[in-house]
């Protein structure tokens, strides 16, 4: 199963570039994007897609840097991404997805019904309902399954691809969950936005203060953010694991250098 890592949204973070890690996953039932960054229609129409927060993380807006583009520069076209997990609905993640109106869109159930909910303010400001008017194949999973290493009710998507299993880790969001990608006896972890710099797993450095704000503004929850980290942080420590954020720059080029070395 090869594993490609694209970067479809570089951010200008004050304090911090980011990058928004999207995994292209070829399976035997088609192609699997987790997460999409940015899409064309935010490229295109910022103000309406994105709305006040861009102003905060500054997004670059690289129409090379869309998942669709990158798909179709490897060849494939965007039919063939049959399948997208989120770790959430944060415009970041999920602008991307009318790019693909044809894959099945896979989102925990909690985090479905807040961000078509948007209820409050922040809500409202970091769901972008603009991103979901074409109507995407939603698909709401519950978090019902087996533990996986340490992990409650995770989630093997077998219908997609066994060596693919969804993970329930809320607090940044409501409804946030990781995916563990097995390929070449190893996992890649994909965190989401569970953590946002490597610092805060590998333990070197700190992380940016200005990263500290905007995770402690925005988290769902933040006592439940503070024992993801712990979590992350041990689970970073297994020798067969890699534990990767959707924003982190350096686990970001560290990992597509070591893919393109021994492509999967
Ligand atoms: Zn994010």
């Amino acid at each position: 199963m090869r594993v490609r890592h694209l970067n479809c949204g570089t951010m200008q973070f004050p304090g911090a570039p980011l990058v928004c890690h999207v995994l292209l996953v070829e399976t035997a039932n088609g192609l699997v994007l987790v997460d999409t960054g940015y899409g064309l229609l935010d490229i295109a129409n910022p103000g309406h897609r994105l709305g006040p927060a861009r102003a905060f993380v500054r997004p670059v807006l690289d129409p090379s840097e869309a998942a669709v583009n990158q798909v179709a520069r490897l060849g494939y076209s965007p039919q063939d991404v049959r399948h997208i997990l989120l770790t959430h609905l944060d415009m970041d993640h999920a602008g991307g997805l009318a790019d693909f109106p044809h894959a099945q869109v896979h989102v925990s159930a909690g985090e479905l019904a807040s961000a078509l909910a948007g209820r409050t303010l922040g809500e409202k400001l970091r769901y972008r309902t603009a991103q979901f008017a074409h109507g995407p194949r939603f698909i709401a999973h519950e978090p019902t399954g087996e533990p996986w290493l340490g992990f409650p009710a995770a989630q093997q998507l077998a219908d997609i691809d066994p060596r693919i299993v969804m993970i329930p880790l809320p607090g940044h969001t409501r409804g946030h969950v990781a995916y563990a990608v097995q390929t070449d006896g190893r996992w890649l972890f994909h965190a989401g936005d569970s953590f946002y710099d490597r610092s805060v797993v590998d333990g070197r450095g700190r992380q940016p203060l200005t990263l500290t704000l905007q995770e402690r503004m925005i988290a769902f929850d933040s006592r439940r953010v503070r024992d993801n980290h712990r979590r992350l942080a041990e689970l970073a420590h297994h020798p067969d694991v890699d534990v990767f954020s959707a924003h982190d720059p350096t686990l970001f080029h560290r990992l597509a250098r070591k893919a393109l070395l021994c492509p999967n």
